[in-house]
């Protein structure tokens, strides 16, 4: 099957859910994830109206950025960003989806007039191996970066993975809920970054208002992924 005709069902499933969940396909913004694919995969999504592509590794952004920086294309970054990786992502980046821990404010911040907006990161489920800010501290945290000048719009989380697709679901619920609250206290829409390739359907009934696609539209990654 084509890139182009994925990416369409994808869509087509994404329009689908939000349906389900009493939205429309607007609403939930999908975000195709290229990491460990080739420049040439991204621009067949691109010729297929994809405009908003998600990364994982700066060096690998940065490369990507060089030769189709084109400027009708938005970047993401999603992986665990180094402190020292701040000044190749932060100029290339419309959306840092991984903010994810205290000790990316200062570099984060320093000497940049304006920095790209920002999602917190939740461990949903509190798994051992993975980022983010534990869920009870997500009131907390927020504040804290908020007050430091991080530009908040919302929050991201990758829940544990299982076999069934609909083993995320509660975890959905819970950063819906997480999402709900800092939203009435930040008086401000948030966004809800949530749902992969496995489970972006549940995702999107839990309220899902982002979603992060790499393997439905690209296919299985040729490199081994490290994020
Ligand atoms: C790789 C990656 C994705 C895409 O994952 P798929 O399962 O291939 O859809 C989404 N979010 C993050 C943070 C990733 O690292």
């Amino acid at each position: 099957m084509s890139l182009a005709r994925r990416l369409g069902e994808v869509r087509e499933r994404v329009t689908a859910a939000a349906r389900r969940s009493g939205r429309r396909a607007e609403d939930v913004e999908m975000v195709a994830v290229g990491k460990g694919h080739p420049v040439s995969a991204l621009r067949e999504a691109f010729e297929a109206g994809q405009r908003t592509f998600g990364e994982s590794r700066g060096q690998e952004l940065k490369s990507k950025y060089g030769q189709f920086g084109d400027g009708s294309v938005e970047w993401h970054f999603v992986g665990p960003l180094q402190t020292n990786k701040v000044r190749i992502v932060r100029p290339r980046v419309t959306l840092i989806q991984s903010f994810d821990r205290d000790r990316l404010v200062t570099p984060w911040l320093k000497g940049a007039e304006e920095t790209p907006p920002a999602l917190m990161q939740i461990n949903i489920g509190m798994e051992p191996q993975k980022r983010g800010v534990p869920p009870e501290q997500a009131d907390r945290v927020f504040d804290r970066w908020e007050e430091a000048g991080v530009r908040l719009q919302g929050i991201m989380a990758i829940p544990p993975m299982g076999e069934d697709p609909e083993a995320g679901r509660p975890y959905f619920a819970r950063m819906r809920e997480i999402g709900d609250h800092l939203s009435v206290r930040a008086r401000r829409p948030l966004i809800l970054s949530m749902g992969m390739t496995d489970d972006f359907e549940a995702a999107i009934e839990e309220g899902s208002t982002m979603v992060r696609i790499g393997r439905a539209i690209f296919g299985t990654r040729p490199k081994v992924g490290q994020a």
